[in-house]
């Protein structure tokens, strides 16, 4: 339906940061009961889903198991669906990348389709996944934007709305949160999409966004700024992983973050340094 810009094994960041103002509203952990139903009927009640749904839900393939119904559903309102591993249990890059393919089994079993789309838990990096996305012709979606609504305890939903309206731009993948206890990205969402829309941006499904103009990849983010970092945290992963710099996550991570409590700042910088000083040694 929409011409496909990615390669199998890419690591993307974002649509065309130049292009058009359009944006794309993603949704991880699901499916789970209340929230994905919530989330889908607060996009309906803003005349988002006559056509096809506008949310593509990153699901993980145990959940979509727990809850067939609600994954069937999701699927049969044409929201778009991806695959966010089986378990989300490990942030481990080589057992994520095995977990990447019995998760299709069971989308296929639910579906009769599988997901081109990968999103790792924990925004996960390393060659294993990306290797893996390559041989099963599937691209790995991560985010230009954290908007911390994952953080425990939860942030409200009127900073998750301001934390959108702060770092909105063309050609952004917007990654909220609705499996689990998201109640606040619930909430959140129809003022979300007020602020979207108020600020004269168009939301997008995921396919489209990715179909035209330059499509920005992590890697080509790395290369701006790589000559002063060393790459990767190579002692703790045991090998040169090319995609994986810790320092570079964590200055974008507070780049992003200007509302982070000055304890988490801290906490934040500290492990920046401890990684320089880990690479110096
Ligand atoms: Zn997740």
């Amino acid at each position: 339906m929409w011409p496909r810009l990615w390669r199998p094994g890419d690591l993307i960041r974002s649509g065309d940061v130049n292009g058009p103002p359009i944006v794309s509203i993603t949704c991880d952990d699901g499916p789970w009961p209340v929230n994905t139903q919530a989330m889908m009927n607060h996009m309906r009640n803003a005349g988002l889903e006559q056509h096809y749904g506008l949310i593509h839900f990153f699901m993980v393939a145990n959940n979509a198991l727990m809850f067939p119904d609600i994954a069937r559903e999701v699927f049969e309102r044409g929201y778009g669906i991806g695959n966010h591993s089986l378990t989300h249990a490990t942030y481990n890059p080589t057992r994520l990348a095995n977990e990447i393919s019995p998760a299709q089994d069971v989308f296929a079993s639910l579906f009769n389709w599988t997901p081109e789309l990968f999103r790792s838990p924990g925004l996960t990096q390393g060659v294993v996944i990306q290797n893996e996305c390559a041989r099963l012709g599937m691209a790995n979606v991560f985010t230009s934007t954290i908007l911390n609504d994952f953080l425990a305890p939860r942030i409200s939903s009127s900073q998750i709305i301001n934390n959108v309206a702060r770092t909105i731009h063309p050609g952004n993948i917007i990654l909220l949160h609705e499996g689990g206890s998201h109640t606040q990205t619930v909430n959140a969402l129809p003022g979300i999409i007020d602020v979207i829309h108020s600020r004269g941006y168009e939301i997008v499904r995921l396919e489209e966004l990715l179909s035209a103009g330059t499509i920005q990849l992590m890697a080509d983010v790395y290369i701006g700024i790589r000559s002063d970092v060393a790459i990767a945290d190579a002692a703790e992963l045991g090998g040169v992983d090319e995609f994986t710099d810790v320092v570079v996550e964590l200055r974008t991570y507070l780049e992003l973050s200007s509302n982070l409590s000055p304890e988490r700042r801290a906490m934040v910088e500290a492990r920046i340094a401890e990684a320089l000083q880990a690479r110096r040694a």
